[in-house]
């Protein structure tokens, strides 16, 4: 069926991880919009190895919808995994990136395509009125905030995943090979002429957000060390301040001692001095283990993700890709 097809000039890519709650609804927002622009179009679902009915949906909707091609992961391999494997199977003149929790409307989707057509090359997006928990909300403006300043980026709103790129920004971001990544701040890295643009935001329709604390902790910490060396130079120059600080001190204290005499008391001050510094030292060993992490994930060369079979694709190009096909 889809050898017929024409080559889409869209393509949605969406990663879906335990959505089974939210997928019909999304299909059913999602295709008269698309349907209604009225040009060829497909979407991409990345099944990211959900426990839930998820898979068995996606895969009726391949079977269903013509448009809809589903690639499905081995195991739960992360949001921008799911997107990048989408990414390299996406043929589409414009690529555009949505939530499956519908937290994003689809309705939003033309005026992104829109911002393409007039010649930028990445669209991102900032939430108006953001629906969100304060905690979630709070979480997100630290990474805005560090992001922006790392990597000398200029971007609002990083988290918000409906965004649109040109072929030519997937193309580059598909060169890349890196094993921990944050698309949207990659793509900024290839942007030649950006923009952004105010789009609603819903709460979460069903089910709850897949990050824990403990994932958008570690999310700061790859985008620090995944986008910069700011951190390790940073880290460099402290180390220039202490020492030029206790330097001082060790004249101060010599100074003190022809003048007053040796000091005997103040034993705990030295004690909490002595911790700072440790301290430091500490959060700095720890910095440049996030970078050597990163180079022992990179130097492994492991796959980034395993995709078990994919469905609804043409079998002749996924064989050529080497993907398992199932219609
Ligand atoms: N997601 C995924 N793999 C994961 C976690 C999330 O594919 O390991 C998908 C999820 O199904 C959703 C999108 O990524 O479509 C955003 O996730 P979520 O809504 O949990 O994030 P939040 O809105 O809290 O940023
Ligand atoms: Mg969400």
């Amino acid at each position: 069926m889809n050898q017929l097809e024409e080559t889409p000039y869209i393509s949605i890519v969406i990663p879906a991880y335990n959505e089974e709650k939210n997928l019909p609804q999304m299909m059913d927002r999602i295709l008269p919009v698309l349907r209604g622009m009225d040009t060829p179009f497909e979407i991409i679902f990345t099944d990211d190895g959900s426990r839930d009915g998820t898979l068995r949906i996606l895969k009726s909707f391949a079977k269903e919808i013509p448009e809809v091609r589903v690639i499905e992961f081995n195991g739960n391999f992360g949001q921008h995994m799911a997107i990048l494997a989408a990414f390299e199977l996406s043929r589409g003149a414009i690529v555009v990136t949505l939530d499956a929790d519908l937290q994003n409307p689809p309705e939003e989707i033309p005026k992104l395509v829109a911002q393409i057509e007039k010649g930028h090359d990445v669209v991102g997006t900032i939430r108006m009125k953001r629906r969100d928990t304060i905690f979630r909300k709070a979480a997100s403006r630290i990474v805005n905030i560090t992001t922006n300043k790392m990597t000398g980026m200029q971007m609002s709103d990083y988290g918000c995943m409906l965004r649109a790129y040109s072929r030519n920004v997937v193309d580059n971001i598909n060169r890349c090979s890196e094993t921990t990544t944050f698309i949207p701040a990659l793509a900024q890295t290839f942007a030649a002429n950006p923009v952004e643009i105010e789009v609603a935001h819903a709460e979460r329709s069903e089910g709850e957000s897949k990050y824990s604390l403990y994932k958008l902790i570690r999310l700061n910490f790859d985008l620090m060390t995944g986008f910069s060396v700011v951190p390790l130079q940073l880290f460099a120059l402290m180390g220039i301040c202490t020492s030029l600080a206790s330097m001082a001190f060790a004249i101060f204290l010599l100074v003190r001692r022809f003048v007053i005499g040796a000091e005997v008391e103040g034993v705990f001050t030295l004690f909490a001095i002595l911790f700072f510094f440790v301290g430091i030292i500490i959060f700095g060993i720890g910095i440049v283990g996030e970078y050597v992490g990163r180079i022992y994930q990179e130097v492994r060369r492991r796959p980034r993700y395993v995709v078990r079979r994919v469905h609804g694709f043409d079998a002749a190009e996924a064989t050529a890709a080497g993907l398992k096909v199932t219609r």
